[in-house]
């Protein structure tokens, strides 16, 4: 409403008239019936006496009249010619009889209405490609017909009303076009308007509710709402040529026109800086060098554009003189710049040269259709509303084929038209060289003159510089060809920056090879290069015109930055092309490569990922890959390299938080078609390799971007918590098996173990499992002191180390410790966390130091030079170490639930030493955690596990607590399952439970819940005779995670098992015959001991299974190799046999208890004791875990049992 009318600051004085924005009538705030509001309000709605209607104070009713009531003088005056203008009575408002004096305007693109004629800001307005219809309804009233709204005019007469009605039919029946898509009425696809640059709700001062405000190329929207917005039904819009943008406070900002003030307020400070930036962009849109334009649209013909008809179109293909709109040079830019050559009038300042311009203004669209459209049929034309689809293949058949030109006479006689266009560029006559060149004549034709061997000479000796100019810019253009097939189904719709560079670089020739090696200085060749028109040429040099090759920069999918020094020339780069080529660049110069580099990521990054190019990038490009919530389909994404972390934009713009390689928890090439498979805490990334070269050297960059890359902390592999792995996997060692380890950390290991081991972590952390049996815990010690006192910069930093030593010599043990955590806050954050780490763990060792002998001081005198990297003669090294144990709660600031936690571990840990010590041994028991059907917490359930305890009964134990009885043919088992392989295991009744603890890993736990195909199994193995089966399943190895070697997928493979071997052949000849193939006759190229086999059912999805019905199937050897495969049956009933069998042959027989044996099962005794409580219950997290399993591993039956 307009009460608020003190607050408006108007822009001039003529304008004291307010703004008809705030009537809002729309709004409903302006009912007859609402009280008036201040004195304001003279202008507004209620007065329409104020605005006599003068139909006769404009000429102007008639069509084409420009708007010369107008004082605007801004240019786009021009361009929105005022077809029809009048007073108007508008229908009323809901509830409202009175009906509305308004001043109507048409244009082209928008009929809107005012509040007079001298306001600058419409109350509505409503695109002309909206209206779907106007028809009189009587009283010399006409309603305007849009998909979601009606509009009802009211004319002084009939003869008006009809006028109107006439002009709006026909300009609305102009702008649908032939193939009007009606349903399209939403800005982003009127082409009236630009697609939206930003959007979003504001406030603007004078409006009771929030406005939805578009900036869209150089103008502002304003809409009620978005509903409004997604109609095209808007209140006006502010062209940006006359505004300025003016930030006032936190959140508020003003537009300011010479017409009006316009006070926006965003809901941050975040946000309005955004709305100012997008705001400053359309009116810089708005003004840059509209003198081009303005001198170009002075033109009749070049105000709309050549292709389709929209009006004020800014861009222009320079080499065929064409004027035409955003969304043609969208589609003008996929055909190539030797079809045509995009620059924007407003934006490319520098190519529109007095010659250019002039050639447009004598040229233009006129002259250029009348020879590219001169036989257009109108089923093929083209209108403002056409979609993408429909303009690529109309600018396609126009420019590429030339399928509508008007041919030349001596099209066909290649000597005629060479011998024409020599003779046709003397003279003034421009269409007759357009249509000699496009027809065929060649532009670089001999001419015979040895003075003016190009007609591009000739043209010059003629003072014919029009012509000259018209030539030049045609000088690499190719010839329409019908018979060309538009090959480039793929091709941006979007126009990529035009980017110009040129100079000198070194070159090799281009390779369908990764380079292997080290280019010398000789390899390379001086070219003179250019980057234009999305173009990368080079030159034997700079005198040629002719290029040696060129690589178009929408082939481009990536751009590497080699290290200095890389190749014989200082700087160099790579550019890998779409048809899986590789070409390499290079320059003395780093800095002119890094021009060249920016230059060249510029111009073929999608807009999209632009913000990419900020970076200092190793290697950019785009990749196809699935992750997120969009894992059906894979989508494009650009990726920038950067050190060890990963960039991503999505294809829609969406910037992705960065991948800290170094922290990934997986990385693995999967599947036939090579995908590499990220796995971080969050997320998981699948990246597609397409082109087999750009990818390897992706593979390649990430994998070493993902392992350690010196010797310093930060550089290493890390944690989610910024420990380097190789530490964390140590620590973890030594506290599951070492911490009562007598001697532990000063006793010195095997050298050559501490040697092989430190490297196969530093190689790949990610990859060492250490396990006991195989690794001694002195080694492992070793190793971790080993990694600490070789470690670049040390863990206290060069810088800091001499402070640390220093304030040992603090006699007040409050400064001491204030001094140590300054020291600590001022470390790097991985060096913090480590030193964290490091120091908690050899808490907890001297917690046991009644065992391993290793308190405080013993420990301090071990880690003290090994992590000052000193001698040892310096006692302050170890003192550091003495302070930060002994006060490592204050220093560290470990609170009381983690403190208690790690007691808590502590405690059961040394209970079970105590009782493991104490001799008197009893059978410990260990509580887990088992659920019920599924993994949920109210169905979770805390056992005690004898040692004795079998499969079958753990199951009788829950179903019992549960109350549920077994009935006949419920095939209740317990299942082992695993979530990260995504496979389960039902346990053999007779399977003992508490081996299967110690090997459950984190990710798997047990449930109880029916078995459902027992039935059939059963059924099956009554059925069959004997105990072995054979046929074909698909089979698949699990390869090494980080290996590159060739995959594996899934093979058809022929598998025999029997009663103590499976066994896999290769050839599947024997399937033809009737009987499997013989064993003495035929060697299986693989065999597996049926018992050191453990099969789980499912695969995971990861590596795309062919079927859903698969085994994941671990083997261990005696040496405790571990190997794991994949296989796949063609249908279930296969897989329950393959399966039936297994167990069958695993478990001597029976796959189910008979009812006999049943009954006779003892059942375990409840502990009063224990009831549910979980004491150190399995799941947990993973160090509660680790330590609990480790203890019992160490002395499965003492553990807890004082508890
Ligand atoms: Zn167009």
């Amino acid at each position: 409403m307009a009460k608020e009318d003190t607050e408006l600051r108007m822009g001039r004085p003529r304008s004291v008239r307010f703004n008809s924005l705030f009537s809002e009538d729309e709004f409903g705030e302006d009912q007859p019936s609402a009280s008036p509001a201040s004195g304001g309000s003279s202008w507004s709605d209620r007065e329409p006496s104020l605005h006599p209607p003068a139909p006769d104070a404009f000429p102007g009713s008639s069509p084409g009249t420009l708007g010369d009531s107008m004082e605007d003088t801004s240019a786009t005056s021009l361009l929105s010619p005022t077809i029809r203008e009048g007073w108007l009575d508008k229908n009323p408002p809901q509830g409202s009889y009175i009906y509305q004096r308004r001043w109507v305007k048409l244009d082209p693109d928008y009929l809107r209405y005012f509040d007079s004629e001298k306001d600058t800001y419409s109350k509505r307005l409503i695109p002309v490609s909206s209206i779907s219809r106007v028809s009189s309804v009587g009283d010399q009233k006409f309603e305007v017909v849009t998909n979601n709204r009606n509009f009802v005019f009211r004319a002084e007469n009939d003869a008006d009303r009809n006028e109107w009605i006439r002009t709006l039919q026909q300009i609305a029946e102009e702008r649908k076009g032939k193939a009007a898509v009606r349903t399209s009425m939403s800005l982003a696809t009127d082409s009236a308007t630009e697609p939206a640059d930003k959007s979003g709700f504001l406030e603007l001062r004078g409006f009771k509710h929030k406005l939805f405000v578009v900036v869209a190329g150089d103008k502002v929207f304003l809409y009620k709402n978005a509903e409004d917005y997604r109609l095209g039904i808007g209140i006006t819009y502010i062209e940006m040529n006359v505004g300025n943008v003016k930030e006032v406070d936190r959140r508020s900002f003003d537009l300011t026109t010479p017409y009006r003030i316009f006070s926006f307020s965003a809901d941050s400070e975040h946000e309005k800086e955004e709305w100012v930036e997008a705001m400053q962009q359309s009116i810089t849109e708005a003004l840059s060098n509209s003198e081009v334009a303005e001198r170009i649209w002075a033109v009749d013909s070049n105000r709309f554009c050549a292709d389709c008809g929209s009006p004020k179109p800014d861009w222009a293909s320079i080499n065929l003189c064409v004027v035409i709109c955003k969304r043609c040079a969208g589609e003008h830019r996929g055909l190539g710049p030797g079809i045509t050559k995009v620059r924007s009038l407003k934006m490319d300042r520098k190519v529109w040269t007095e010659e250019l311009i002039e050639l447009f203004q004598r040229f233009g669209n006129i002259m250029a259709n009348q020879f590219w459209a001169a036989n257009v049929p109108p089923s093929e034309a083209i209108s403002p509303t056409s979609g993408s689809q429909e303009r690529r293949r109309f600018l396609t058949a126009k420019y590429r084929e030339g399928k509508y030109r008007h041919y030349h006479p001596l099209f066909g006689n290649q000597e005629e038209l060479d011998r024409a266009l020599c003779a046709a560029v003397t003279t003034s006559d421009l269409a007759e060289t357009q249509a000699l060149l496009f027809c065929g004549a060649s532009v670089s034709c001999d001419t015979g003159d040895p003075q003016c061997p190009t007609p591009l000479a000739l043209a010059e000796r003629s003072g014919q510089r029009l012509q000259m100019e018209f030539l030049l810019h045609n000088k690499t253009s190719e010839p329409p060809r019908l018979e060309m097939v538009c090959s480039e189904e793929k091709h941006y719709s979007v126009h990529l920056p035009s980017i110009t560079h040129n100079g000198f670089l070194y070159k090799t020739p281009s390779m369908v090879k990764p380079i292997s090696e080290r280019k010398g200085p000789e390899e390379f060749s001086r070219r003179w290069c250019t980057l234009q028109d999305g173009v990368l040429s080079y030159y034997e040099n700079d005198r040629n015109t002719v290029p040696n090759g060129e690589i178009r920069v929408e082939e481009i999918v990536c751009l590497v930055n080699n290290p200095l020094h890389a190749h014989g020339i200082e700087s160099t780069f790579e550019v890998y092309t779409e048809a899986d080529r590789l070409y390499l660049f290079g320059l003395e110069s780093p800095a002119s490569a890094r021009e060249w580099l920016k230059s060249i990521a510029k111009s073929f990054v999608h807009p999209c990922a632009e913000e990419l190019l900020a970076l200092d990038f190793e290697r950019l490009g785009r990749l196809h890959y699935k992750g997120g919530l969009t894992l059906e389909r894979a989508q494009e994404g650009w990726f920038a390299l950067v050190g060890s972390t990963l960039h991503i934009c999505s294809e829609d713009g969406r910037r992705q938080e960065p991948l800290q390689l170094r922290k990934l928890q997986e990385l693995s090439i999967q599947g036939d078609h090579e995908v590499l498979v990220l796995v971080e805490r969050r997320r998981t990334l699948y990246i597609q390799g397409e082109r087999k070269l750009d990818f390897l050297g992706w593979v390649h960059a990430i994998q070493k971007a993902a392992s350690s890359s010196g010797d310093t902390l930060s550089e290493q592999q890390l944690t989610e918590s910024d420990v380097p792995l190789l530490v964390d996997r140590c620590i973890d060692y030594i506290t599951q098996c070492g911490l009562t380890s007598e001697g532990i950390y000063r006793k010195s290991g095997q050298n050559s173990k501490t040697t092989s081991l430190l490297e196969a972590l530093q190689r790949d952390a990610r990859c060492v499992c250490l396990k006991e049996g195989e690794h001694h815990v002195d080694d492992v010690a070793n190793t971790l002191k080993r990694f600490f006192r070789d470690l670049g910069d040390g863990l206290f930093t060069r810088r800091w180390a001499p402070n640390w030593l220093w304030a040992t010599a603090l006699e007040d043990e409050g400064a001491k410790v204030g001094e140590y955590r300054q020291l600590l806050a001022a470390l790097p954050p991985v060096n913090r966390a480590t030193l964290k780490a490091l120091i908690n763990h050899l808490f907890r060792v001297q917690c046991f130091s009644g065992e391993n002998q290793m308190n405080t001081h013993n420990l301090a005198i071990v880690f003290g030079p090994t992590l000052f990297q000193t001698d040892g003669k310096d006692y302050k090294a170890g003192r550091v170490v003495e302070d930060l144990i002994s006060h490592y709660v204050e220093i560290f600031n470990v609170n009381d639930q983690e403190m208690k936690k790690q007691q808590d571990e502590i405690t059961a840990i040394m209970k079970m030493r105590e009782a493991s010590s104490s001799g008197t041994q009893q059978a410990g028991d260990f509580i887990c955690t088992v659920y019920l059907e599924e993994k949920k917490t109210e169905t979770e359930q805390h056992v005690k596990i004898p040692a004795t305890m079998t499969a079958e009964e753990l199951t009788f134990e829950i179903l019992d607590r549960r109350k549920i009885v077994m009935k006949e043919k419920d095939y209740w088992s317990c299942f082992e399952v695993n979530e990260r392989e995504e496979a389960e295991r039902p346990l053999h009744y007779s399977e003992k439970v508490l081996p299967i603890l110690h090997c459950l890993g984190t990710e798997s736990y047990l449930v109880v819940k029916k078995q459902m195909s027992m039935e059939n199994m059963l059924l099956y193995l009554a059925s069959r005779v004997g105990d072995c089966k054979h046929g074909m399943m698909k089979f698949r190895e699990e390869r090494n995670l980080l290996g590159l070697g060739l995959s594996t997928g899934f093979h058809d493979r022929y598998f025999i098992l029997n009663h103590s071997w499976l066994r896999l052949y290769k050839e599947v000849r024997s399937l033809r015959q009737r009987s499997p193939p013989l064993e003495s006759s035929h060697k299986p190229e693989k065999e597996w001991p049926v018992r050191n086999l453990k099969v789980y059912l499912g695969v995971k999805k990861k590596l795309r299974p062919p079927t859903c019905w698969g085994f994941t199937v671990f083997y261990e050897n005696e040496k405790h190799e571990k190997q794991q495969w994949y296989l796949c049956c063609d249908t279930q009933a296969d897989l329950r046999e393959w399966f039936a069998t297994f167990l069958q042959v695993q478990n001597g027989g029976a796959l189910w208890p008979s009812e006999r044996r049943r009954a006779r099962v003892a059942r375990p005794q409840q502990d009063a004791r224990l009831g549910n409580i979980s004491l150190i219950p399995l799941r947990g997290n993973e160090s509660e875990m680790r330590n609990s399993v480790a203890a019992f591993a160490t002395d499965p039956l003492t553990l807890l049992r004082n508890v």
